[in-house]
């Protein structure tokens, strides 16, 4: 299910169906990782030199276990907290204790200095407007129903019509006769305004189709397709996944941000160690763990 660019960045496919009248539509959810943090920590040698040399703190650099550029960084800076950099601290084989104690003592802010970001297709507008609740840590960029219309538009059809039907047809007549109506709505907005009967608000030329298209826009159901950009440092991913891989989080942002979490466990091994797969009674996954809010 996930696959990995030549750079070994995961990414997870997502096929495009079209209804009879070519009206494009997801079903599932597609993800990239597009950014991930790079490391190297051999700059600090001048820093842990410049200590007394029988603290051992320039051997610091030496660890023959190398973790993943995420990890290494979040443990770099929690031991910087301490100046842990002699013998007797926690060595890289030891980093799942280590990431277990930081969770237990709530020291999850070492965490933030990781970034992954994720782009994100074939999710509706609904799984935007819960996503980008998430404030703390997080940045998004989500493509915009003002500057691009028609050619673009594309629908995702939830899980539970998949498989019915009478949902799945009401989906196709639904999405066809909507960007018919978009379609329809532009054109006529278009001609009215260029004919000088104007319907807008008062425009430069220039800003016309984006003032037709926030109009028509209107018309839109949450099935529309909005994907998405998000960056989130690896504190906020864990918070994220902690309330929307729940049992009590919608099925469509569940299913998201479980793949997420598999796309960033490769990179995370010691800090999702936590997280356990549950089944739920409808037989999809969801995370549980007693680390909360670290
Ligand atoms: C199952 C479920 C149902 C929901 N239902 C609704 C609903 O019906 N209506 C609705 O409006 N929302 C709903 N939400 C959204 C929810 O209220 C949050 O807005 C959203 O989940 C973002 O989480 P967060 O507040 O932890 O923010 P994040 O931005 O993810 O912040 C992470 C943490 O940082 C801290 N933090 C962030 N910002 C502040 C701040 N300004 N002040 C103090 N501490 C801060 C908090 O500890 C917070 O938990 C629902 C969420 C879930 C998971």
């Amino acid at each position: 299910m996930i696959s990995y660019t030549k750079s070994g960045f995961p990414y997870i496919g997502s096929e495009v169906f079209e209804t009879t009248q070519k009206v494009k539509y997801l079903r599932t959810p597609g993800m990239a990782m597009i950014g991930r943090p790079e490391v190297d920590i051999s700059g600090l040698a001048n820093f842990l030199e410049g200590f007394p040399e029988e603290l051992g703190f320039l051997k610091y650099l030496d660890d023959s276990i190398k973790l993943s550029s995420a990890e290494e960084l979040s443990k770099t800076a929690g031991q910087w907290c301490y100046l842990a950099f002699g013998p007797e601290r926690t060595w890289n084989n030891n980093a799942e204790q280590y990431f277990e104690n930081i969770k237990l003592h709530k020291h999850g802010s070492i965490m933030e200095h990781a970034n992954f970001t994720m782009a994100i297709w074939g999710v509706s507008r609904s799984f935007t407007h819960e996503i980008v609740r998430h404030r703390a840590g997080c940045g998004f960029s989500q493509v915009s129903q003002r500057y691009v219309g028609e050619a673009t538009l594309r629908f995702v059809e939830r899980p539970e019509f998949v498989n019915n039907m009478a949902l799945h047809t009401y989906f196709l007549d639904r999405i066809d006769a909507c960007k018919n109506e978009y379609v329809w709505t532009t054109d006529y907005l278009l001609n009215k305004q260029k004919s000088g009967e104007e319907i807008l608000s008062a425009e430069r030329k220039t800003d016309l189709k984006k003032k037709i298209q926030q109009c028509s826009r209107a018309i839109l159901p949450n099935e529309t397709e909005a994907p998405i950009i998000i960056t989130g440092n690896v504190r906020a991913w864990r918070n994220i996944i902690e309330q929307r891989v729940s049992e009590h989080a919608e099925i469509e942002i569940r299913r998201v941000v479980y793949n997420v979490f598999l796309c960033l466990q490769p990179f995370l091994p010691n800090i999702l160690s936590d997280y356990k797969t549950v089944k739920l009674a409808d037989g999809t996954p969801a995370l549980a763990s007693l680390h909360s809010k670290v």
